[in-house]
């Protein structure tokens, strides 16, 4: 039988064109203090700047060992996504590379605003608008759809994993964390693979095949948990969040909801479906009537000269680093 030579069976890449240094990483780059900017199980992420350049990134260490497991391979899998997916401009951008006896270190384009997850729960004030979350989730569907055009299925899409640019004022976002991204093929089913509990779509709580409807689950979870700040179907512990799902547990009339326009609840609606076949693609999402909707006219903004109607949205040539800072 065929297989994709550059493609194992459990939908990994292993082929990377990024050289992987094994000089001193702390040669290169100094640690500006302060918190770190994110930790998961097995990777933490700070702040540097490049001696050389005076860039700022954000440098992912990754162990290499987990659970006594060698696990190199899904490194290089997640650094081959981010290879591949180079032309889009709302996946962050790998820099560099380089590895340790224990360690990976990642080295990505900086994303100075943080996790949406901060804005999603934050004071009405400070939370989103309708019309960023539009402005938003355009961008986050069309970095899905540049990834599922390329086979490769996200299978961790969360508030935490979508960063931004900036936050004040509001910047683009940019998907970060391949780490559970598989490709998927037509010829081998994929299952088993986790994610975070409340994020899930019911067929990997039933152990059925996944594919890139799998990530459109949690595109309408994300797109609920723009809108209102709350997370849809989140119970008091892991079962009974796990229930929620598999039985669709979800009202469209709830308190949280209120006021927000019918448009937004059809899309979600469109993704919140059991039956993955049935589910929205992130094309189709695209051409949604929500996301439709004209921006509100631009406010007035000194040498502003905007005419009406006319958008700054299309992303401007998106170069090597973080835009955004220096406003
Ligand atoms: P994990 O696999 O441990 O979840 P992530 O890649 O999601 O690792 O990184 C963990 C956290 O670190 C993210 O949720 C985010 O808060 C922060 N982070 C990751 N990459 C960047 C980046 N390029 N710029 C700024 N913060 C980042
Ligand atoms: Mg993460």
């Amino acid at each position: 039988q065929v297989v994709e030579a550059n493609q194992s069976r459990s939908g990994l890449l292993s082929d990377i064109r990024t050289p992987i240094k094994t000089d001193a990483f702390h040669d290169h780059y100094s640690l500006i203090p302060g918190r770190e900017l994110g930790r998961g199980k097995f990777a933490v992420v700070k702040k540097y700047v490049e001696k050389c350049t005076g860039k700022v990134y954000a440098a992912k260490f990754m162990r290499k060992r987990r659970k006594g497991q060698d696990c190199r391979l899904e490194i290089i899998h997640e650094i081959a996504v981010l290879e591949l997916a180079t032309s889009s401009p709302w996946v962050v951008d790998l820099h560099e590379v380089y590895e340790t006896a224990s360690e990976m270190i990642l080295v990505l384009e900086f994303a100075a605003g943080g996790e949406i997850f901060n804005q999603c729960v934050a004071e009405r004030d400070e939370a989103f608008k309708p019309e960023d979350v539009r402005r938003l989730m355009r961008q986050i569907l069309e970095g899905i759809a540049y990834l599922h055009k390329n086979s490769v299925v996200h299978l961790d899409l969360k508030p935490q994993n979508i960063l931004l640019t900036s936050d004040s004022p509001l910047g683009d976002i940019k998907i970060v964390d391949f780490g559970l991204s598989r490709m998927v093929s037509s010829n081998q089913e994929l299952r088993e693979i986790m994610g975070t509990p409340e994020y899930v779509a019911p067929e990997i709580l039933n152990y059925e095949p996944i594919s890139t409807a799998t990530d459109m689950w949690s595109i309408g979870v994300l797109a609920y948990m723009m809108l209102t700040g709350t997370s849809p179907f989140l119970g008091d512990d892991k079962q009974e969040t796990f229930l929620n799902i598999s039985q669709i547990n979800i009202s469209y009339s709830t308190e949280e909801l209120q006021g927000i326009e019918q448009p937004a609840i059809d899309f979600m609606k469109s993704l919140l479906i059991k039956e993955p076949q049935q589910r929205a693609t992130a094309e189709e999402c695209l051409q949604h009537p929500w996301l439709q909707l004209p921006p509100p006219p631009k406010e007035a903004e000194g040498a502003g000269d905007t005419a009406s109607g006319q958008t700054c949205s299309v992303p401007l040539t998106i170069s090597e680093s973080g835009e955004g800072e220096q406003g």
